[in-house]
């Protein structure tokens, strides 16, 4: 197949993610990628500003995960996990452990985040309902979330600004508080946490748990906010009997700064996703942590079983990639490499501030964003990146950026030249 027919049957018959099948924009036809790179099929290389969304924080084609997933498949590509477990799964579990918020003890797998989040909520109203409380069986969440595009996560998701609002009244009602307001670097304004008390208030006995992303807000609008915020949130669930979920998916594994955007708060969720860079970015897979009083409460009681099963629970593949990607993350120097990310992103990115079009700059870990006044023409902004030899994939009013963690100084360089140029031009 050449490339143009490629391009031509993709635009024509293969559906792109929020997006429309007349294939209004040519999706860029990728060949291999290496390191930092993305290689097209006409040998353009661009470098990665997007890590994937979030996940390939070593960048691609890393000999370590390719081994892992060679030595793996020459055993097994995958066997059911009902009434039977392997190496894989239960080796990864004991990394999990070690590296996750103390008290977070069983692991459930499944294969994507979105999936890992209606197991939370599931979780959660599971608890409830072994511990005769079934009408505690709605979630309390702040606007400009984002917890995924399946049925129940659409609901937590921010109702208006958020990519689901056309299902609307479909949606179950979920109770929404406003987004947190102080932001990572203020003062923190504790009246804040006033608003989340009075609804906590008034609706704590229907409330099963709290869902929120910590620290970073992500596709909901890329905020930095307070970590008094998520601490006076934790401590309130636990006054008002409220479960917590922890939506780390985006921010795990490093990305914000920790290794959990949770230990910035110091605090242990009841239940904990994880997915996105997992595994490097290798295979789709996600995890659903919990406590014991949440395992235990759930298995204790009628009819004693959690009622969920994915057929490709703890793929092997998926659990060998995991956890060569956090070993090699872990000797890595991960923490010396996002900081020196962050404060390249905070001297060079920052004098786009003076700009008349640009309303913020902010940055927290390997994150960088720039938010436009105006939401940017996509296509445009895009092209221009292109031309600067960058991939990034701005939405709405956002321009943003999270890298691999092992990019070069002078990759780094190339990217936020890129998109200073690209900004400017706007
Ligand atoms: C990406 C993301 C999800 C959804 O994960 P998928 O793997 O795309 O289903 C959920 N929550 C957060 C915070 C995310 O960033």
């Amino acid at each position: 197949m050449t490339a143009e027919e490629l391009i031509q049957i993709d635009k024509d018959h293969v559906w792109h993610p929020y997006n429309s099948a007349h294939g209004t924009v040519d999706s860029l036809p990728v060949k291999s990628a290496n390191g930092v790179y993305l290689e097209l099929e006409d040998g353009t290389k661009l470098l990665d500003g997007m890590s994937s969304w979030w996940c390939t924080i070593h960048g691609y084609n890393v000999p370590e995960l390719n081994y892992a997933i060679e030595k793996q498949l020459k055993n097994m590509a995958h066997v059911m996990f009902g009434g039977l477990t392997h190496r894989p799964a239960v080796e990864l579990t004991k990394t999990l452990l070690d590296i996750v918020p103390q008290k977070l003890e069983h692991v459930f797998y499944s294969d994507s985040g979105s999936v890992s989040v209606e197991i939370a909520m599931k979780m959660a109203l599971q608890y409830w309902i072994a511990k005769s409380q079934p009408e505690k069986n709605r979630f309390i969440t702040t606007r400009s979330g984002y917890h995924g595009d399946t049925w129940h996560t659409m609901s937590v998701c921010d109702p208006i600004n958020g990519m689901h609002g056309i299902f609307g009244e479909r949606l179950t009602k979920q109770i929404f508080l406003p987004e947190p307001k102080s932001t990572f670097y203020e003062e923190f304004e504790s009246a804040e946490l006033e608003e989340v008390e009075k609804q906590l208030k008034k609706h704590h006995h229907e409330i099963a748990a709290f869902i929120i992303e910590p620290i970073v807000q992500n596709a909901g609008g890329m905020r930095f906010y307070h970590p008094e915020y998520l601490k006076g949130v934790k401590r309130l669930c636990e006054q008002f009997d409220i479960l917590f979920i922890a939506d780390e998916i985006a921010t795990g594994f490093g990305r914000a700064g920790k290794l959990f955007a949770c230990e910035y708060a110091n605090i242990t969720p009841d239940v904990m996703c994880i997915g996105k860079a997992l595994t490097g970015g290798y295979m789709s897979f996600a995890a659903t942590l919990c406590t014991a009083e949440v395992a235990l409460t759930i298995s204790d009681s009628n009819p004693g079983y959690f009622m969920h099963g994915p057929t490709f629970m703890a793929n092997p593949l998926a659990c060998s990639v995991a956890r060569a990607n956090i070993d090699l993350l872990l000797s890595s120097n991960w923490k010396v490499n996002v900081t020196r990310i962050e404060d390249h992103f905070k001297k060079s990115l920052a004098p786009l501030k003076k700009l008349n079009t640009v309303s913020d700059v902010r940055v927290l870990g390997a994150i960088g964003v720039i938010e436009m006044k105006e939401p940017v023409d996509m296509k445009s902004i895009q092209n221009d990146l292109i031309d600067q030899g960058v991939w990034l994939r701005p939405f709405g009013k956002l321009v943003y950026s999270m890298p691999p963690f092992n990019i070069s100084d002078k990759e780094l360089d190339k990217l936020t030249n890129g998109i200073t140029r690209a900004v400017q031009a706007i």
